[in-house]
């Protein structure tokens, strides 16, 4: 007889691996499928967020960080350091370390919780049967009460570009260097391009970054994209605005490029290209063609609201379905989808998911940005308050900088947050609690903040919005 459990996941990524925990929590007999293989050939749970994505990047920005910081603002402090020298296998290694560390967490994980986690190939078949094909072993065929599919995505390849994995490399190629590139190319001024063209500029590459549009981060808001494009410039990040890449040819030494920009055609050349121009939905063999399962035309999994698919008892969640490919919104809707199968009363507030760019400044918002409200014709008012009057931030030696916030004229709700500055990525979790809450900006006003904090910067703005900051001169 063939094992039937009530959930199985495909994927164990951040969507999947919650998905499988939450339901086991639930009282749930739980299967978690995944087939993903590091590039030392070993099979590994947590899909590209913890492998190749989210903490592999955020552990060589730290150390990228760290070693830019040593060189260049330890001397402004008093502390005198001596030559400051990469060891870049070592720093290599670390990464490495963190990943099998957390990778192998999810795998006591699902021990703990008493989940299944099965390696390999799964695949969707009609009346949901789900093909099991391990990295090792015969094909098995197992059924389940409720299917979730959280297979992720993949980076999306150029045609003109294509990853040969030595020249032209994705995003997970360019975490795993060996060597410091002279001169780095990258295709994209999103976020990958952004936060890996950053760790290999504190490195040491001559970073070129090329963009096919003409704002710079056209999805922020326009004052937090005017202060990063100032930093990142100061930096030496050499981003290319309206650049239309044609062609990538790699040969011997490196690549050459050819692109249009506003001033006509031009060539470049790099020892590596990184291609970081978005990412695909990955559904590639996930389901029989019988299986019941619609994809949209840009190949995301149709769900609805819940993550349901049109087959009943069969959910979707995370980078292969609709909606920002985030870590914590895919992990939200395994959350909800788990909750659902279990019969509780559960949903995703889509109006509500942080963004965080982890760069220096790092970069962060959540709500809807200024352009945003003023098209949506509500009435507004806004206020900032920059890093330079932050106690805090100056003793940090990181000024650069604000918070913005965004609260309608007729109620006074907060509508949008956004922060360019010195750990944005974690003060943006209080603006979050904020718009979760509908909390109005008194509500802000008049929560005590610790001094000296950077969060206090948060506080000023809104005070700001009705022109009562303190620590800076309000609008005349
Ligand atoms: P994935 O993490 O892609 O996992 C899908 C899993 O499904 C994979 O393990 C795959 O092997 C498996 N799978 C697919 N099909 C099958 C099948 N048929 N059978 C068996 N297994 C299968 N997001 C953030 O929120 N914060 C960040 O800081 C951040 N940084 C990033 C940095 C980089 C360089 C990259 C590339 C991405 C980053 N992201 C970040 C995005 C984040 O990684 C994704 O949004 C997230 O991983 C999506 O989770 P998921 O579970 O949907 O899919
Ligand atoms: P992205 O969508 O953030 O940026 C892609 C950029 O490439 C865009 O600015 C786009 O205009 C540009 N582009 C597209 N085609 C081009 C071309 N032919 N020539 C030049 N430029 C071109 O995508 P990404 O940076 O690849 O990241 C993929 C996903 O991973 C994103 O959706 C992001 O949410 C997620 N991610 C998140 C984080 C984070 O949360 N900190 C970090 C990394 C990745």
């Amino acid at each position: 007889m063939s094992r039937s459990f009530d959930v199985i996941v495909i994927g164990s990524g951040p969507a999947g691996y919650i998905a499988a925990i939450r339901a086991a929590q639930l009282g749930k007999t739980v299967a978690c499928i995944d087939e993903w293989k590091n590039k030392d050939g070993k099979n590994a749970f947590g899909g590209t967020c913890l492998n190749a994505g989210c903490i592999p990047s955020k552990a060589m920005l730290e150390s990228s960080e760290l070693m830019h910081r040593a060189q260049h603002e330890f001397k402004t402090h008093g502390i005198k350091t001596g030559t400051i020298e990469l060891d870049l296998a070592a720093m290599q290694k670390r990464r490495a370390t963190i990943v099998r560390q957390l990778t192998g967490g999810i795998a006591g994980l699902f021990k703990a919780n008493k989940v299944e986690g099965l390696v390999g190939h799964g695949k969707l078949l009609a009346g949901k049967h789900v093909e099991f094909t391990p990295a090792d072993g015969e094909v098995e065929i197992i059924s389940a009460q409720n299917v979730i599919l959280a297979s992720g995505s993949t980076p999306i390849e150029l045609g003109i570009a294509k990853f040969d994995d030595d020249k032209i490399i994705d995003s997970w190629g360019a975490l795993e260097l060996t060597e410091v590139p002279n001169r780095l190319g990258v295709v994209g001024a999103g976020v990958i391009g952004l936060e890996l063209g950053s760790v290999w500029a504190r490195l040491g590459s001559k970073v070129t970054v090329l963009e096919a549009m003409d704002d710079f981060l056209f999805m922020a808001d326009r004052d937090v994209a005017k202060v990063a494009a100032k930093d990142f410039k100061a930096q030496g990040l050499d981003i290319k605005l309206g650049a239309k890449v044609s062609s990538a040819k790699a040969g011997k030494s490196g690549v050459s490029v050819s692109y249009d920009d506003a001033n006509g055609s031009q060539t470049a050349e790099f020892d590596q290209l990184v291609v970081a121009v978005g990412r695909r939905p990955h559904t590639d063999n996930l389901f029989a063609e019988d299986a019941g399962i619609q994809l949209d035309e840009r190949g995301f999994i149709v769900v609805d609201d819940e993550c349901r698919t049109r087959v009943k008892g069969v959910y979707a969640v995370g980078d292969c379905v609709r909606g920002p490919m985030l870590a914590h919104k895919g992990s939200e809707e395994g959350v909800m989808v788990a909750d659902i199968i279990a019969g509780e009363i559960a949903e995703v507030n889509y109006e509500v998911i942080p963004s965080v760019i982890y760069t220096s400044p790092e970069i962060a918002w959540v709500g809807k940005t200024e352009a945003e409200v003023k098209a949506s014709g509500r009435a507004y008012k806004v206020g900032s308050f920059p890093f330079a009057a932050s106690g805090r931030a100056k003793a940090m030696e990181q000024t650069s900088g604000m918070v913005k916030m965004i609260s309608s004229k007729d109620d006074d709700e907060i509508l949008g947050v956004h922060i360019v500055g010195p750990m944005a990525g974690e003060l943006i979790a209080e603006a979050v609690l904020a718009l979760e809450f509908s909390a109005s900006t008194e509500d802000v006003q008049r929560t005590i903040h610790a001094h000296p904090s950077l969060a206090e910067a948060f506080h000023e703005a809104s005070l700001a919005v009705d022109n009562r900051a303190l620590n800076f001169p309000n609008k005349p």
